[in-house]
């Protein structure tokens, strides 16, 4: 059973950046439909007692094309939601710091680099879909995007995400309506660059 992260904020928290109703709607309803969509279509798979991190990195063992599907998009929205509302705060550390600070200075040169490169490919995602932070067996930082719902595990590379941003217009239509520059530039005043830090810091 896939279940959605435990919020440690509440939906008002993240007020003005993220608003009340599209933390209501994007948690509690598209988030919520991803989940229950993805424990039915595993179920069905016979592969619901997977890891999703696992789960995403081998949906080739699916045999049923459309139960296949099913379990990329919704397992994507599963856990690329999961990983984009955990790494919020209402009080976030608005800059990285330790290892993971250091990486960003290596090899993007600082980390008002990194952001705008992120920020960058962000908004120029044609459609729906993300922009990753992501890090590879190596320790090394890869910015890149996906459409739709999918993440860097189906890419295969051994990519561990750290960091998600959303540019599917159910993120930001409420407040931001069409102005996806702004919206992004929002996600980064929540965004907690210590809990990233640590994700980088967990794969050791
Ligand atoms: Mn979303």
């Amino acid at each position: 059973m896939y279940e959605q992260v435990k919020l440690d904020y509440g939906f008002a928290d993240l007020e003005p950046y993220i608003d009340t109703l599209t933390m209501e709607t994007h948690y509690g309803k598209h988030h919520a439909a991803y989940t229950a969509n993805l424990n039915a279509a595993a179920e069905k798979a016979g592969v619901a007692d997977k890891p999703i991190e696992e789960l995403l990195s081998s949906l080739v063992i699916i045999e049923d094309p459309a139960l296949r599907t099913a379990v990329r998009n919704n397992g994507g929205g599963f856990y690329n939601h999961n990983l984009y509302f955990a790494n919020f705060s209402p009080n976030a550390q608005h800059a990285p710091s330790g290892k993971l600070a250091e990486q960003i200075d290596k090899q993007f040169g600082s980390f008002e680099a990194l952001k705008e490169e992120l920020s960058k490919k962000a908004a120029g995602q044609f459609g729906s879909g993300w922009a990753w932070l992501s890090a590879n067996t190596k320790g090394e930082l890869i910015v890149d995007t996906s459409p739709n719902q999918d993440n860097p595990f189906m890419a295969g590379e051994g990519y561990t995400p750290l960091l998600a941003l959303d540019v599917w217009e159910h993120a930001y239509y409420l407040k931001y309506k069409n102005l996806r520059a702004d919206y992004i530039k929002a996600y980064f005043e929540i965004l907690d660059w210590k809990k990233v830090g640590e994700r980088y810091e967990a794969l050791g």
